[in-house]
């Protein structure tokens, strides 16, 4: 049942939206077409939140657009969105989209459908969850919830749209989307949101190592990895991520030392620094990476080619699941490399180098591990 929030029955004030966006909502507006804000920037303003990028929703088509804006550039072969640019910065905006039509542009050989374009109610249905289905409507700023997002909203609760398995096998990426989200806001999965997630966790093995990799990407920057990390175990999801790490983290050393490493770089997003992916995982590898050396150790093999070899080795292998790009593997060699210049020279080492930031990402990492893992350090 569609619900129509009045302005004066929330919280959202035309001061907290991108003036950019602003100025897009108003043009469309006064041509005569729909315009809404939509998706996750009308959740986080709900919430009192900076939204990351601010989503137009309208019944213009993508030409139409084209003809109301200077700035405006199409992407996207069949279903196209339009870019609005403001200097560096660049708005999208959609034309209201039939359901499920993204989960079948990647196959090849389909029949492409005449009804790419639908109704605002469509486009509500074809979303992720009832708390990103809510639409901020220039019009009379009002907003409209075509799937009880709102009282979904109120009650923290991450509710999946439409049949919890099918949306799934539509587009696996929504089960990493629910953990990421629920980490992020504090917020409960709903029972039958979450009940499914378990049995279809393989699913991820069928999402592109791009897309993976993105997403975990999207894990380390919300400032709330932690949690993240602990919906991912909970839900059977990082081994599915991490296939090479996920036995460590059965041990309560290890699981400490990463629970460590996410806690501090939480600490940084909250203290408003950067935190390097690479470094992160890292990290998350660096268990496998120090059986393999230990391994290869004990077959004879020289200290230092065991490092590059087991480096070169788990970095192969994670890549099965994650398309980590040239220079995060690079990263994440060096970082790792480093560990055995620091294991063997010990701690009073030239402090200059530090600057580096490399250097720097990999004395954060032994240190960690000095401190979490006095025995392994003692073997060296
Ligand atoms: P964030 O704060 O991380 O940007 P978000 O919900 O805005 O969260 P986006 O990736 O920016 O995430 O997506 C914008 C909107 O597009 C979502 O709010 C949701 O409505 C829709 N969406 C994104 N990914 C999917 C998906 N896999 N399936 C269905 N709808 C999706
Ligand atoms: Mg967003």
């Amino acid at each position: 049942m569609m619900k129509v929030i009045p302005r004066s029955q929330h919280n959202i004030s035309r001061q907290a939206i991108n003036p950019n966006a602003l100025k897009v909502l108003y043009r469309l507006h006064h041509a005569g077409y729909a315009a809404y804000l939509v998706g996750g920037c009308v959740r986080d303003l709900l919430l009192g939140r900076h939204p990351k990028d601010f989503d137009i929703a309208t019944d213009a088509h993508p030409e139409q657009i084209r003809a109301l804006f200077r700035n405006c550039l199409l992407i996207g072969r069949r279903f196209r969105l339009a870019h609005i640019r403001f200097g560096k910065e660049v708005i999208e905006v959609a034309t209201f989209r039939a359901p499920h039509n993204i989960e079948h542009t990647h196959k090849e050989g389909m029949v492409l459908r005449d009804n790419v374009y639908g109704t605002i109610k469509d486009d509500a249905w074809r979303r992720d969850f009832t708390i990103n289905a809510l639409y901020y409507n220039i019009a009379d700023f009002s907003v409209v919830d075509y799937m009880n997002g709102m009282e979904d909203l109120q009650a923290a609760r991450l509710r999946i749209i439409g049949d919890p398995e099918q949306r799934y096998q539509e587009d696996p990426v929504r089960i990493l989307r629910a953990a990421r989200l629920a980490g992020k806001l504090h917020f409960t999965l709903s029972p039958e949101t979450a009940s499914p997630i378990r049995k279809l966790s393989s699913l991820l093995q069928h999402v592109s190592t791009a897309r993976l990799y993105q997403e975990v990407v999207k894990f380390f920057q919300e400032g709330k990895s932690l949690p993240i990390f602990k919906l991912l175990q909970e839900y059977a999801l990082f081994q599915q991520l991490f296939p090479q790490v996920a036995p460590y983290i059965n041990n309560p050393l290890m699981l400490a030392f990463l629970e460590k490493i996410l806690a501090e770089a939480d600490q940084r997003i909250a203290a408003d620094k950067n935190i390097s992916p690479a470094f992160l995982l890292a990290a998350f590898l660096w268990h496998p990476i120090f059986q393999q050396i230990q391994q290869l150790e004990e077959q004879g093999e020289e200290c230092y080619f065991a490092y590059q070899k087991s480096i070169r080795h788990v970095l192969l292998k994670q890549r099965e699941t994650l398309a980590l790009p040239r220079y995060i593997q690079a990263t994440i060699h060096d970082i790792c490399i480093l560990q055995y210049r620091m294991d063997k020279q010990g701690e009073p080492f030239s402090k200059g180098v530090l600057r580096h930031p490399r250097y720097r990402a990999a004395y954060d990492l032994w240190v960690i591990r000095k401190h979490h893992h006095p025995l392994e350090l003692d073997e060296r």
